[in-house]
Parts: C-alpha cells; structure tokens; sequence
C-alpha cells in the first residue's frame, strides 16, 4: 500500500488548547504525524509524496470566502494591535441571519467553531497539504490502487464547509469522496474516528451519491455533543443517506466491532463504487482523549470487517493522539486492511 505524506503538515504547531476552562498544550502536535508515519513503515506501506492540486478540488467542497480567511487569516489578524500570534475566537454569531464580518476578529468567530483551531503564520501551508494528501490518495486510487493510505494532519472529519472545529481546517475526507466521485457515481464514507464526523455529516448532508457512515462513543456525553445521532438520517435527496451508530463511551473490542459491523452492512447495500475510511485511532484504551476502551489488536479486527467489501478504497487519517501505542495501532490496521482487501 502506498502511504501520501508531506512533511509541509509538520508546520502547524499551534501552542494552547482550552480544555474544560483550562489552557493545556495542544494535542493536535507534528509528533504525531512522525509516530503515524512510522506506523505506516511498519506496515510496509510506501511513502509517496504528496503532490498539489488546484483550488477548484478544495472550492468543491469549501466556500471560496473560508479558504480565502485560512489564507488571510494570520497575516490580517497580526496587524490587530496586541494580538497573539494564533487567530482565535473571541465571539460567535450564534442566532442567524447574522452579517459576516469585514473585521478580523469577527470573521474568527464566523469561521473557527470552538477553540481547538488556532491559525498560526505556517497553519495553511500545512492544512492546505493535508487537504493534497488525501486528494493525492484518491487520485492513486482512482488510477487503479486497491487502496492509498492518506497521512493528513491536521485532521478534517470535524471542519464544516465554511468552519473550522475539533482540530480540523479542511475536510480532507470529504475532498477524497468528492475526488473520487468524479469517477464513481456513488461512494460511500466509513468514520471509525472516536469522535463523530460532524463536518463529513454536514456537507453531504443534502446528498444521495455520497453516503456517510459514522460509528463513533455516544455525544450525548462525548464531543462534538450536539451531532452524531440516530435520528439524524439526512434531508431532502440525502434522506437516509446518513447514518449514525453511537456506541457508548468506554465501548471496547466487541462493541465497536458489532458496531462497524452494522455500518458495513449499510454500506454493502448502498452498493458505491469506492470507500473513504476516516480512519481515527483515538477509541483505543491508551489514547490521551478518553472515549474508547479499545486495543491494537481491535483495529485489526475492524479493518477485516470493512476490507470484506471489497471496494476500492482511500485510508484517510483523522484523529489517535499521543501514546506508546499509536504506531501499532495504524500498522496493524494497515496491515490487516491490506491483506484482506
Ligand atoms: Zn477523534
């Protein structure tokens, strides 16, 4: 398996994160692309460099006036007198119709959800070849690889079309879906990220040609909290194109198992054409953020279930944070998806 990577992703190093009132370390680190890369060597995956594509694949999915703030961001925000050097929100437009915003400050409120997502000077360099990382593996994949293994950092299930949350600016998910829909007439994405794919769940909301799968710990207790529920099943076209299985919060082998088990299902009777797996390794039992209780050897396990479809498939990395673990985790899941696929 080919595993895409660029090093440019290292460069986004935001310093704070506001957890439960308090201001910790930023979990979201370039340490973490180092351990998944070794994860991947482990795998026998081989690394393949990440090449650039043009806006339109980001516009595709994005509203051209977001990426424009990521871009702009940081340079018009360190032009505000006394301002620290990561964009962050101080104020957001809760009720709508709202007015967007000529002042930067405001437009930071607009865009960026929560308080995980500070724009630092190299955070769109990074972004941005995060977003070519997963376009670069769908591209592999449509040119005939079984499957490409997307090394993204930052993450992309929790951004929006026009926001930004949860560590993730771009959705990169939802941009190897869209790329692969240009020669698939349906694809089918598959979340196993502890977190639901609030983001993903957004953007295909309204549609019936991408269908969106998510198994993620319960948010009556669990982040993103307001998304990621059973009755939360698409509108319009995309009616019963979206669907949620929350297993609860501390679920271990067994459950996610059964769970993933049921989205596979799902997914083989959507019949697509190809797979995006949103792949975060943040349910396993060590993994600093608390949602899950499961072990390596379970990754391996949900791979083989999902490699059962057969399909053609992108591997896109989202969210596993920083534990001794985490390198084993991706490789047995690379490995076991790779020999099953
Ligand atoms: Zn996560």
């Amino acid at each position: 398996m080919k595993a895409v990577f660029s090093a440019l992703q290292l460069q986004h190093k935001p310093t704070r994160f506001l957890a439960r009132g308090a201001i910790v370390d930023y979990p979201e680190s370039p340490e973490r692309a180092r351990i998944l890369l070794k994860g991947a060597r482990k795998a026998g995956a081989q690394v393949h460099a990440t090449r650039s594509f043009a806006d339109e694949h980001v516009t595709a999915v994005h509203t051209p006036r977001y990426v424009r703030f990521l871009f702009q961001a940081y340079g018009k925000w360190m032009r505000v007198k006394g301002a620290f050097p990561e964009v962050m929100p101080s104020v957001r437009p809760v009720e709508r119709p709202a007015h967007y915003p000529r002042d930067i400050v405001g437009r930071a409120g607009w865009h960026l959800m929560d308080f995980s997502c500070p724009v630092t000077e190299k955070s769109w360099a990074a972004v941005r070849a995060s977003a070519d990382t997963a376009l670069t593996a769908a591209e592999l994949v449509t040119g005939g690889e079984p499957c490409a293994y997307a090394l993204c950092r930052p993450p992309g299930h929790h951004a929006y079309a026009d926001r930004a949350g949860g560590f993730c600016y771009l959705n990169n998910t939802a941009l190897a879906a869209e790329y692969l829909r240009r020669s698939f007439a349906r694809v089918a994405v598959l979340d196993i990220d502890v977190h639901h794919g609030n983001g993903t769940q957004s953007i295909f909301y309204a549609r019936d040609d991408v269908l969106t799968v998510s198994v993620h710990a319960n948010p009556a207790k669990f982040y993103p909290f307001f998304y990621g529920y059973e009755d939360q099943l698409g509108s319009g076209p995309g009616k019963g194109f979206n669907l949620n299985v929350p297993v609860p919060v501390g679920s271990d082998d067994e459950v996610w198992l059964g769970a993933v088990q049921h989205a596979v299902e799902a997914v083989g009777e959507y019949d697509p054409g190809a797979l995006v797996i949103a792949l975060g390794l943040d349910a396993h039992e060590s993994d600093p953020l608390k949602g899950g209780a499961m072990t390596t050897d379970g990754f391996a396990r949900l791979a083989r279930a999902i490699a059962g479809l057969g399909l053609p498939s992108v591997i896109v990395q989202e969210g596993g944070y920083q534990s001794d673990v985490l390198a084993d985790n991706l490789a047995g899941f690379l490995a076991a998806y790779e020999a099953g696929a």
